[in-house]
């Protein structure tokens, strides 16, 4: 048993088919998934729509939602039914629709027993002139509802600019949407319950994908927090060090750039870890771009050598 919390548990992930996906998840990051459709790769999760599969070790093989149920010891025995958090990738060679994600209580009560969702998402890069939605322009909820109604889509959204290395935070209520062009790295707590209140009028396999108005104008939070508390520029954050990029209440995530040499001490129940750029070792493995694991509770002193740049995570 002491032996597996000595051993860093590398991912194979699951990629998803999006309408608005492309093909820079393979061609940049080099999952072997045709199509190029491709909008997310779930790098750390072991929910049932993309349960990723251990790469090597003694667990080779095995679903992480099979080692979450086998060896909760590696997750620090943890409390929780599932694995409470998930990270992805997300390519998003259009826009993708505008969404909101209930809190726990409302999802509890309306999505038979849920979990609520918030999101932190962190830009590895996006083209000149690149914007998401994060925030909405009305002063009350009868506004809100009004411009919905109406279809006061340009008036009710707002778009803002980002660019890479920005650190946004969707809270549970915050309208949002990751704009065209946008490549970034989505921490999240583990639950899919998103609520759709706009798709530009698009239509996947001919028809329009469903909306949830009524469910939508219930949850997003009247007036939105102001937008520059929702997006900051985090990419001069000093290297060889984790740096936190938030810390609330179901995850911590953090920022890492090594250059050369680094080491630190895995304390947390777990450690999510996910490089997203460059390549190096950790404690002697060779890790590159793309690359998710897991540093298991108990694991000890990790160093990292190389020139990379990696997100990690934990609760
Ligand atoms: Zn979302």
């Amino acid at each position: 048993m002491n032996q597996l919390k000595k051993e860093i548990l590398f991912l194979d992930p699951v990629c998803t088919h999006n309408i608005w996906g492309g093909s820079r998840l393979r061609e940049e990051f080099g999952y072997p998934e045709a199509g190029d459709d491709i909008g997310e790769c779930w790098g750390i999760s072991a929910h049932p729509k993309g349960d990723g599969t251990v790469r090597c070790g003694v667990l080779a093989g095995k679903k992480l939602s099979e080692v979450w149920e086998g060896h909760r010891e590696l997750f620090g025995n943890l409390p929780c039914e599932q694995l409470p958090i998930m990270a992805k990738l997300i390519d998003a060679r259009q826009d993708l629709s505008i969404q909101v994600h209930p809190g726990d209580a409302y999802a509890a009560a309306h999505e038979n027993g849920s979990l609520g969702k918030t999101e932190s998402w962190y830009v590895i890069d996006a083209p000149e002139g690149a914007t998401l939605v994060v925030g909405h322009n009305a002063g009350t909820r009868e506004e809100l509802a009004a411009m919905i109604h109406e279809g006061r889509w340009e008036e009710l959204i707002r778009r803002v600019p980002v660019k890479r290395g920005d650190f946004i935070q969707i809270d549970p209520g915050t309208v949002h949407a990751i704009g065209a062009g946008i490549l970034l790295m989505e921490m999240q707590q583990s639950s899919d319950i998103t609520y759709r209140v706009y798709d530009y009028d698009r239509l996947s396999d001919g028809k329009p994908r469903e909306l949830h108005i009524d469910k939508s104008i219930d949850v997003i939070t009247v007036p939105a927090k102001p937008e520059e508390e929702s997006v900051r520029s985090v990419k001069d954050q000093p290297a060889n060090q984790l740096n936190v990029l938030y810390r609330g209440a179901y995850y911590t995530m953090f920022q890492l750039k090594v250059q050369g040499e680094t080491e630190f001490e895995q304390e947390y129940p777990f450690l999510f870890f996910s490089v997203i750029a460059g390549e190096g070792t950790i404690n002697g493995q060779p890790v590159k771009k793309g690359d998710h694991m897991i540093l298991p509770c108990g694991y000890g002193g990790v160093a990292v050598r190389g020139e990379l740049e990696a997100v990690a995570a934990t609760v």
